[in-house]
C-alpha cells in the first residue's frame, strides 16, 4: 500500500528548520498550482524568485528531456557540452569572461568570497583580506556567507565567526567610506536587497562603490542571486545601473526551478581560482546546464524583458487598488517582478498573517522580514492571472483588516 503524504509528516519526518504552509501543491502549470485536494492557486511567489517561466514551461520540460536521455553527470574530472554552451552563453551575454558553476546560490556567494580572499592574497599579500558588505544583506546559509549577510540572527548560535568582515549601512556610502581602506579586499552587495525588504540600490550607491573599490584596489561583487536572469527587466541588474562589478552571483531563476548557481568574474580575476583551489562534485553538472541554458537563451530577448516591464506596472496599478481599499501599505516598492510592499504602522509585523489567508484565497504570496509583502511572479505571467490573482489578494486582505478591526474592538 502506498501512503499519500500528509502536512504532519512534515513535522515527524524534517528537521525543524522551517514551517511550511498546510497545503501540498502537486501539480504547476504556468502560473497556476493545485494542491493535493485539487484546489488551484494563482503563484505569485514563484518558488523564491526562482520559476522565472513558471511551472512546467514548455522550453524548460523540453530541455530536461532531452538530455536526460543523453547524459546526466560526469564530474569535472570531465567536461561537458551543455556546461560549456552555458559558459559560453553567459560570457557572451554580460561583462564575464570566465565563470564558474555551482549549485546554488549560496554556493556561487561562497566561490565568490573567496576568490576575492585569495585574490587579494596573491596579489597583495595576507594582510589585504577584509570584507565589506551592508547591514539587512542577505547572501546565503553557508557559514562564510552567513557571516557576511548583514542579519546577525543568521550566524549567532553556531560558534566563532570568520573574521575580516565589517558591515556597513545600504545606501549610505560615507558609511562605507568610513570602512574601506588599502586592506578591504571587496564589497559584496545586492544591487536590490531582496530578503532585507526589496530595497533598491540608488545609482549613485552603486556608483560610488564602484568608485571606492577602485581607489582601493578592492573588488565589487552585485549578489545578483535574487535580482538576476531578467527578475529586474534586464538580464542582470547591473546591466540597469550602468555599473559593472568584478564578480557576480546567479543562481535562483538561473534554473527555473532546477537547482544550479553560477559565478561569473573576469580574466583579471579569475586565475586566482587556479586548478584545486576550490570546486563542486555537481557543479556544471549537465542535466542543471541543459536547463539553466534554455533558461536563459528564452528569458535574454526583448519580448520577455520588456514583458517584464508590463507586467511590473500592472502589478503596481493593482497593488495601489487594493491600497486604496484597505490601506495597509506604507509604500510599494521593488523592480521588475521583484515587489515589496510595505505594511504601515498599523499592521507593523503583520505581513506574514497576509499568507495563509491568500492561500484561503487561492494566490501564494511571500514576505521579505515581518513588516513587507513580496511578490516574485513568473516572468512570463499571464495578464489575466495577476488580475485574478490580485482579486484573491484583494479578498486576503480584507480578511486581514477585518481581523485586525475586531481585535481593536476587543481590545477597547
Ligand atoms: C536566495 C539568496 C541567496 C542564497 O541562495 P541559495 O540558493 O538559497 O543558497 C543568496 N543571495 C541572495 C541575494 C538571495 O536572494
Amino acid at each position: 500500500m502506498t501512503h499519500t503524504p500528509v502536512r504532519s509528516d512534515f513535522d515527524q519526518y524534517m528537521v525543524p528548520n522551517y514551517s511550511p504552509q498546510q497545503v501540498i501543491p502537486v501539480r504547476g502549470e504556468g502560473s497556476r498550482l493545485w494542491d493535493q485536494q485539487g484546489k488551484e492557486y494563482i503563484d505569485f511567489a514563484g518558488g523564491i524568485a526562482v520559476n522565472g517561466l513558471g511551472h512546467c514551461h514548455p522550453v524548460l520540460v523540453n530541455a530536461l528531456k532531452e538530455q536526460a536521455d543523453k547524459l546526466w553527470h560526469l564530474s569535472n574530472v570531465y567536461t561537458n557540452e551543455p556546461a560549456l554552451n552555458l559558459a559560453r552563453t553567459l560570457v557572451e551575454h554580460s561583462f564575464a569572461d570566465k565563470v564558474y558553476m555551482c549549485n546554488s546560490g549560496g554556493e556561487a556567494n561562497e566561490a565568490a568570497l573567496k576568490l576575492a580572499r585569495r585574490w587579494a592574497y596573491d596579489q597583495h599579500g595576507e594582510n589585504k583580506d577584509r570584507i565589506i558588505s551592508f547591514r539587512q544583506s542577505f547572501h546565503g546559509r553557508t557559514f562564510f556567507t552567513v557571516s557576511v549577510g548583514g542579519q546577525p540572527k543568521y550566524s549567532q548560535g553556531f560558534g566563532p565567526v570568520p573574521g575580516g568582515i565589517v558591515h556597513a549601512e545600504f545606501n549610505n556610502l560615507d558609511s562605507v567610506r568610513e570602512l574601506i581602506d588599502a586592506n578591504t579586499c571587496a564589497v559584496m552587495v545586492e544591487p536590490m536587497q531582496g530578503e532585507g525588504g526589496l530595497i533598491p540600490a540608488t545609482p549613485e550607491f552603486l556608483e560610488g562603490l564602484r568608485e571606492l573599490c577602485d581607489a582601493n584596489d578592492a573588488l565589487l561583487i552585485f549578489d545578483e542571486v535574487q535580482t538576476g536572469v531578467g527578475r529586474t527587466g534586464a538580464l542582470y541588474a547591473y546591466m540597469q545601473y550602468g555599473v559593472t562589478p568584478d564578480i557576480l552571483t546567479t543562481a535562483k531563476a538561473l534554473g527555473g526551478g532546477f537547482p544550479v548557481g553560477a559565478m561569473l568574474t573576469t580574466d583579471r580575476i579569475a586565475p586566482a581560482m587556479g586548478i584545486g583551489t576550490h570546486g563542486s562534485t555537481y557543479g556544471g553538472n549537465a542535466l542543471a546546464s541543459a536547463v539553466a541554458l534554455a533558461a536563459v537563451e528564452y528569458i535574454d530577448t526583448p519580448e520577455v524583458l520588456e514583458g517584464v516591464a508590463r507586467r511590473h506596472e500592472l502589478f503596481r496599478e493593482q497593488l495601489e487598488i487594493i491600497n486604496r481599499k484597505h490601506g495597509v501599505f506604507k509604500e510599494v516598492r521593488g523592480m521588475g517582478l521583484l515587489m515589496g510592499a510595505q505594511m504601515s504602522d498599523e499592521y507593523q509585523g503583520r505581513a506574514k498573517d497576509i499568507l495563509p489567508l491568500a492561500i484561503e484565497e487561492g494566490v501564494m504570496a511571500l514576505v521579505a522580514g515581518p513588516d513587507v509583502l513580496r511578490l516574485a511572479p513568473s516572468l512570463v505571467i499571464p495578464e489575466a492571472d495577476i488580475v485574478e490573482g490580485m482579486a484573491r489578494l484583494d479578498r486576503a486582505i480584507a480578511r486581514l483588516v477585518a481581523t485586525q478591526q475586531t481585535a481593536e474592538i476587543a481590545t477597547k
